[in-house]
């Protein structure tokens, strides 16, 4: 019913506005709206809808709101982005290369979008990316240094924080919050982007688990993700979290964002080796003495992620799986005193802004890598091991005489005291 002009009792049950000042009242079972917030309504609709003619901030986003992200995405040939890639990690060949590869076929891809190429309409799909790899070897480092070099919003999100729909946690949608984050709200920007899902392993369905509860962290997470990994337009609670009803959601389509997904996949080691042993027998016994027993995670394929607990609608959206080798000795070397931004250099870095020249011997860095290599804690314990050698240094130089130019030396010896907690810093006059 729509009443016009005559004051009467009647308010908007919105806005508050009597009859009188307003032009149109509607009203409905338990209460009247006004056409201007008709209007409003129109625009919420709009905005979460997106249709054409929205007027919101999130639509003009939707419609060319620049950000940082707005450039072309910055693509070189697969052996270039290996390349790149050298220089920040130190070895894991494989993964930098199935990675350059999938990476540049996925973005080579959305630059063909609208363009026919051959006479066929071949339709390429993309090719999310697994990593399985113990933790600490640069899972996460491959990912997030590719999309610096893209020039793509980039994020890293944990799955073990997501929950089935109900339950307390986080929806499975607001994994893309974060990416429309970092592209301060960019949906162009954020619909070619790359997101980090790591711990991807912690979801899997618990097979000795007999229990009849529901599992809340498990396969109900795996199925939330499917269609998000797959391509497909999700409502989005732009702050992230739980989706409730009064809040704005913004549509983002998934079908070019890359999901590169991680894990440590703890005991994979022993389903591989089931597998590579049952396939040799029968066929060439000497194939069984090539087998690389010390690192079995370079023969993990799609069946032995299923069998450790991924749903195959997952894993099957995941068309690349490569693994990274577990960093040994050598390795862990090179990681502290060779990338461009080694933790070495960091450090001498920072001591050199106190004018301090720090110079660890090769008896430290072999200590160091030594000692990670012992705590199991991948290139991660190498940052640890630093700070604690080097914290006793750090806490005096700033307060020691500013004036004339030190050097700090680093022995094997001074590294064992520090990390044995002993001893204080040993300044030497250049
Ligand atoms: P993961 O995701 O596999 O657990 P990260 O990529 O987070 O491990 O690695 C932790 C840190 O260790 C990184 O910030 C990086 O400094 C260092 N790191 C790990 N692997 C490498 C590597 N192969 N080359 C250089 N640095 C590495």
């Amino acid at each position: 019913m729509i009443k016009r002009g005559k004051p009467t009792q009647h308010r908007c049950s919105f806005c508050g506005r009597g009859e009188e000042e307003v032009m149109i009242l509607v009203s409905g079972m338990d209460g009247q709206i006004c056409e201007a917030c008709v209007e409003k309504a129109q625009e919420i609709i709009d905005q979460e809808l997106r249709k054409p003619g929205g007027s919101s901030d999130q639509d003009e986003s939707a419609s060319g709101k620049s950000s940082r992200y707005s450039g072309p995405i910055h693509l070189i040939p697969p052996r270039d982005i290996k390349t790149f890639l050298d220089q920040y990690i130190i070895g894991q060949d494989d993964a930098k290369k199935v990675l350059a590869v999938a990476v540049y076929n996925h973005y080579k891809r959305l630059q063909q979008f609208g363009k026919t190429v051959g006479s066929d309409d071949v339709e390429i799909e993309k090719s999310n990316v697994l990593f399985v790899g113990q933790t600490g070897t640069g899972k996460t480092l491959l990912a997030k240094t590719i999309a610096k070099l893209l020039n793509v919003p980039f994020t890293i999100v944990d799955a073990t924080v997501f929950t089935e729909a109900g339950y307390v946690g986080e929806d499975v949608e607001s994994i893309l919050s974060r990416l429309l984050q970092v592209c301060d709200y960019d949906v162009e920007a954020a619909e070619r982007g790359i997101v980090y899902i790591d711990e991807i392993d912690k979801i899997a369905r618990k097979q000795d688990n007999p229990s009849i509860t529901r599992d809340v962290s498990g396969e109900g997470v795996q199925q939330g993700m499917l269609k998000m990994l797959e391509g497909a337009e999700v409502l989005v609670p732009p702050q992230g979290g739980r989706k409730h009803p009064e809040q704005k959601l913004v549509k983002v389509n998934t079908q070019n964002i890359l999901f590169i997904c991680g894990g440590a996949f703890d005991g994979i080691d022993k389903i591989i080796a089931r597998r590579v042993n049952t396939q040799v027998i029968g066929y060439n016994k000497n194939q069984e003495e090539r087998i690389d027993k010390d690192n079995l995670l370079q023969y993990v394929g799609h069946q032995d992620v299923k069998n450790y607990g991924l749903i195959p609608e997952l894993v099957g959206r995941m068309p690349v799986v490569v693994h990274l080798d577990p960093l040994d000795l050598p390795t862990l070397r090179l990681i502290l005193t060779e990338p461009r931004n080694a933790l070495l250099r960091q450090y001498e870095k920072l001591f050199a802004l106190e004018s301090v020249e720090l110079v660890m011997d090769s008896s430290a860095v072999d200590f160091i890598a030594e000692k990670a290599l012992e705590y199991k804690l991948g290139a991660r314990g190498l940052r640890s091991l630093c700070e604690a050698i080097l914290t006793d240094a750090m806490f005096d130089l700033p307060t020691a005489a500013k004036s004339d130019k030190k050097q700090l030396v680093i022995d094997r010896e001074y590294a064992r005291e520090k990390l044995e907690g002993s001893r204080l810093g040993r300044l030497k006059a250049a």
